[in-house]
């Protein structure tokens, strides 16, 4: 690089980052790896709280999974980075806003909405996407008045992954023991007036296919109070399901769990999940404005064009009783204003992290994507550690030839100029420390991690409230660019 090249310290590469969740903070943390890169790095969020997925997606009796934000706090602690909440994408700032101060932008904006099954009765009263149910029970600000019905005795999941697993063992579990997590207050409430006793887990495909994880799986058997039911019968394998099993260590560890669950077959606990393969929702069918049943057709397996084995129905109808649908079936991203999208795969359209243009395919400049945007919702959290490091390369590798933003817009402190035409409530990193402080200190009366506040209001009013008391000032330019 020469003394003019972007990413020098005559030059510092500008670099903003929409969304503060997994794949904003790996992409920020591997930027500030870089032995040989000048930057400075804003992080724009939806929401005034950060860390996405972690604290809005990650079940709250995973609080250990959650202890990834201390990664991501000492991240968002380097003077490099600054952190700017609640500002909106596309609405409270512009795609032309942010070409104008940076001179590269990564999307990392996960995939927030919900797939659909696409079969009748789906948007009737009483089935609800996983994002709305998981974003309720984690006092995701959107959902806060979710209210799901409760009320019914059996709850249907469809999906056999992890997020249908989370959902299984929220609505199970002792809410005495969910009392000790960080689950949104109007969660708990609810969930301790509960009526439901079984959740009913539809997987299309058979259990060599579920989606799943092994730890996940062990963790249902370690429910206070819940059976687990597993038909013995279901557990036969047809003849490439079986050499699936043979080959593949986690198909065998999920089936030698599954078949522990068999063992017992009397079942006398109170609640219960029990796992169905197989078997397809048809139809929900509904009854005075609600869902009071859904049709279910049995599957048998079949090969796709793909070398796979995919779920074909056999005409084979049941109809099961329930007051509550939840599906997992998938999330998805949604698109950004000025940012080309992939209508098939709700991707941002991307070749190994860097935009393209939806006609050419030739690279956006300066315009990457990193975490679930780029590849879709698959992998854990630490996946998105190794995508980063991919999108950072390719950003890295583009700097030589990339022309930049002017000079005389490189000053950060322009970017809070902007900020406090456009977005004034926005919210820094100390801001949000403030809230987190607060939380935290609710929670230690209760015994609990945090008691989170659920709605933007109220945490613009505390942190408004604590900036009195503490006299916090709005210094977000850092010292050194
Ligand atoms: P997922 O792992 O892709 O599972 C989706 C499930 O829905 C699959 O079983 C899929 O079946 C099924 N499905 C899709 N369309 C369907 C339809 N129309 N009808 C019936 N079933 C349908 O997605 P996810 O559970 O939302 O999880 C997203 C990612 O987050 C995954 O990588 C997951 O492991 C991760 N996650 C991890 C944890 C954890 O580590 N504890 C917790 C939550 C989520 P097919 O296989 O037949 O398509």
């Amino acid at each position: 690089m020469d003394s003019q090249s972007l990413g020098t310290d005559t030059r510092p590469v500008r670099i903003a980052i929409v969304g503060a969740g997994p794949a904003g903070f790996y992409t920020t943390e591997a930027l500030l790896k870089q032995p040989n890169l000048v930057c400075s790095i804003d992080l724009f969020n939806h929401f005034p709280t950060p860390f996405g997925l972690v604290r809005e997606g990650v079940a709250p009796d995973h609080q250990s999974i959650k202890g990834v934000t201390r990664i991501y706090t000492r991240i968002a602690a380097d003077p490099r980075v600054r952190y700017f909440g609640n500002v909106t994408f596309g609405t409270d700032i512009k795609h032309e806003q942010l070409k104008h101060y940076y001179d590269q932008i990564v999307y990392a904006v996960g995939a927030q909405a919900d797939r659909r099954m696409g079969i009748p009765g789906e948007d009737v009263a009483g089935s609800l996407p996983a994002t709305a149910f998981v974003g309720w029970y984690n006092g995701h600000p959107d959902y806060t008045h979710l209210d799901p019905d409760l009320a019914h005795e059996r709850v249907i999941v469809v999906g056999n992954g992890n997020v249908a697993m989370d959902i299984a063992r929220i609505l199970t579990q002792a809410p005495d023991e969910l009392a000790k997590t960080d689950i949104a207050d109007h969660a708990l409430a609810k969930l301790r007036a509960s009526r439901v006793r079984e959740v009913v887990m539809l997987g299309r495909r058979g259990p060599a296919q579920a989606a799943f994880t092994t730890a996940e799986l062990k963790e249902f058997g370690t429910l206070q109070g819940v059976d687990i039911v597993v038909d013995a019968a279901q557990l036969e394998l047809d003849l490439h399901s079986a050499a699936l099993a043979a080959e593949d260590k986690l198909v065998a560890n999920n089936l030698a769990v599954l078949r522990s669950y068999t063992a017992k077959t009397e079942h006398a606990a109170t609640r219960r999940i029990q796992m169905r393969f197989l078997v397809s929702p048809s139809e929900l069918v509904e009854q005075d404005g609600r869902v009071a049943a859904v049709r279910i057709e049995h599957n048998q397996l079949v090969a796709d064009d793909y070398g796979g084995l995919r779920a074909k129905g056999t005409g084979r109808f049941e109809l099961i009783e329930t007051g509550l649908v939840l599906r997992a079936v998938g999330y998805r991203s949604i698109p950004l204003q000025g940012v080309p999208f992939d209508e098939a795969t709700f991707t941002i359209m991307n070749i190994a992290g860097r935009v393209v243009h939806p006609m050419t395919g030739e690279p956006v400049a300066g315009e990457y994507v990193a975490g679930w945007a780029t590849r879709g919702p698959t992998g854990v959290i630490g996946t998105n550690k190794l995508d980063a490091a991919a999108t950072v390369t390719a950003m890295l590798e583009d700097l030589p030839n990339l022309t930049g933003i002017d000079d005389n817009q490189r000053d950060p402190a322009l970017v809070e100029d902007m900020l406090r035409e456009c977005k004034p409530d926005y919210v820094t990193w100390n801001e949000w420390q403030l809230l987190d402080r607060v939380e935290v200190e609710r929670g230690v009366t209760q015994n609990r991690p945090r008691v989170k506040v659920t709605s933007v209001s109220e945490m613009l009013a505390t942190i408004a409230q604590q900036r009195t008391t503490s006299a916090e000032h709005r210094t977000t330019t850092p010292a050194n660019v």
